[in-house]
Parts: structure tokens; sequence; C-alpha cells
């Protein structure tokens, strides 16, 4: 039996906050993208989502940006620890925080300035839109997904990376897949979506392609495929072709392993 890696505790908030269960079997797949899907999820430990607090994931999501989960988890207990805590409205300590005293406490994101005044911002939108993070918190999870998607959108510091994060982890709504840079460069290189597509075309492709209640589990099942095998630079079937699990399924388009040559999809030749 194959070692389960992930944590026990169901990190993305399991069956309570509405996640849906699926089936993993990719020799019922009806498309390649969902073959894909299906193996990673024999290959990875399987989540539900949904049920997390929506500001939360927001704020999360927010400090995520352009770094990694292991810089801005810190930044995150940080921020909590801070400004929320037990009947603590995180959107309302939030308006109300001083820049520099926040950009210092979540300084270990990375670009904590720009971030810090996102943040304000995000949380005084929260207030003037809908009184409360958990007057927001209930409109992600009962408003129809594509209003609160287009609604997410028109903030700034929001773009469709977070906005799908918020509907997904907090809303627990299936059919959202979104794409971060792993999603954009694995499915340009299986062949899947087509190698100049940007992470919005990427993202209709898979929406489209990959069962709504399985889309959940795909989004970070690929990115950790992305980090564990298909790397940005050196994807594992560059040096054994048998390396990779999705080996007979993928197109290698911008990967050759003639030469030991990586380049984006967009600019491939094959
Ligand atoms: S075969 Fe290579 S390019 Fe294709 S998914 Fe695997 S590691 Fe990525």
């Amino acid at each position: 039996m194959a070692e389960d890696r992930e944590p026990a505790v169901n990190i993305s908030g399991g069956d309570a906050g509405g996640g849906v269960t699926a089936e993993f079997d990719p020799a019922t797949a009806d498309t390649r993208a969902e073959e894909v899907v299906d193996r990673l999820g024999e290959l990875y430990w399987q989540k539900t989502y949904g049920g997390r607090d929506a500001f939360t994931c927001l704020v999360r999501t927010i400090l995520s940006q352009n770094t990694s989960d292991k810089a801005s988890q810190p930044a995150h207990d940080a921020l909590v620890e801070r400004y929320g805590g037990e009947g603590v409205d995180l959107a309302e300590s939030l308006a109300a925080a001083e820049q520099s005293a926040l950009a210092e406490t979540i300084s270990a994101a990375g670009l904590y300035n720009q971030k810090s005044e996102v943040l304000i911002d995000v949380a005084e939108w929260v207030l003037e839109e809908f009184g409360s993070a958990a007057a927001f918190d209930a409109f992600v999870k009962e408003e129809a997904p594509e209003t609160v998607r287009e609604t997410l959108l028109e903030v700034r510091g929001v773009g469709p990376k977070t906005a799908d994060c918020v509907l997904l982890f907090a809303g627990g709504r299936a059919g959202v897949f979104p794409v971060d840079t792993h999603v954009h460069r694995i499915y340009r290189r299986l062949g899947i979506a087509p190698p100049d597509a940007d992470h919005e075309e990427v993202r209709a492709v898979l929406e489209r392609e990959v069962p709504a209640e399985k889309c959940g589990f795909g989004h970070t099942a690929s990115i950790q495929f992305g980090r564990e095998y298909c790397t940005a630079r050196n994807p594992a079937c560059l040096e054994d072709p048998d390396a990779c699990p999705m080996g007979d399924l993928c197109d290698q388009v911008g990967v050759y392993p003639e030469t030991g040559e990586v380049v984006d999809p967009a600019d491939a030749s094959n």
C-alpha cells in the first residue's frame, strides 16, 4: 500500500463544510483530464473541501500570493494571533489595523507592504459591502458561485485564483478548478490545454473536462504533483521516461528528454 504522505487532519475543511466525496477510477474516466485527476486520486490523500471561514480564507490566499505555503503559513498564524481570536471579527480588526504593524506581522510572507495594504482594503470592503466577516461568509456560501466570483474580482488585489480558492475552500463549491502556476504548466505540458493558453483558458478546459466533484481535489493534488514530479525546471521524465506516473497520458509539450531541455509549452516546437 502506498504510504499516506498527508496529514491526518483534513486541513481543507472536510465533509462538514459541504464538501463532496468522489470516486477516482482512471478506467472509467470520460476525458484525459479526468483520467489524470483520477490517477492523482490514487496517488494522493483524497480530501473534500469547504467549511472554512470565507474571510479567513481570503486573507490566507492573499498572503500566499507569489510565495510558498511554507513562507505564508507562519505569516497567517502571526496575523491570526495578533488580530483574530475568539469572538473577534477579523475584518473589523484588520480594517482598524495600522498598516506598518500589519506589514511587520506578516513579513514572513514577502511583499508584506503591498499585502498589508491589500488586506486592509479588503477588510474595509467586506465591512462596507456586508457589514461583518460573518455576513461575507454567508454570501460566499449561499450565493451563486458566478456572482461570488464576479463580486470578488471587483476588489483590488483579488485575482481569479484568489477568488476561486475562496469559492473552493470556504464555499466547498464543486466545479471550481483554480489555476495556479503549477496547474497552468502541467496541463499545457500534458497537451490537455493548448500550449499558449492563459490561466483562464486552462481553467475553462479543466472545468469543462473534469467532473465538478473532482475539481477541488484536482487543484490541490495537481499542485502537489507539480512539486514532486512535473517541476518547472526538472520534470521527472527528463532523465527517466518511467519516472512519472502520468507518462503514458502526457504529450511532454516543451520537454525534450533527448537534449535535456525544458521550455514553456508556449515556446515549444513539438
Ligand atoms: S511525463 Fe513529464 S511532462 Fe508529462 S506530466 Fe510527467 S513529468 Fe510532467
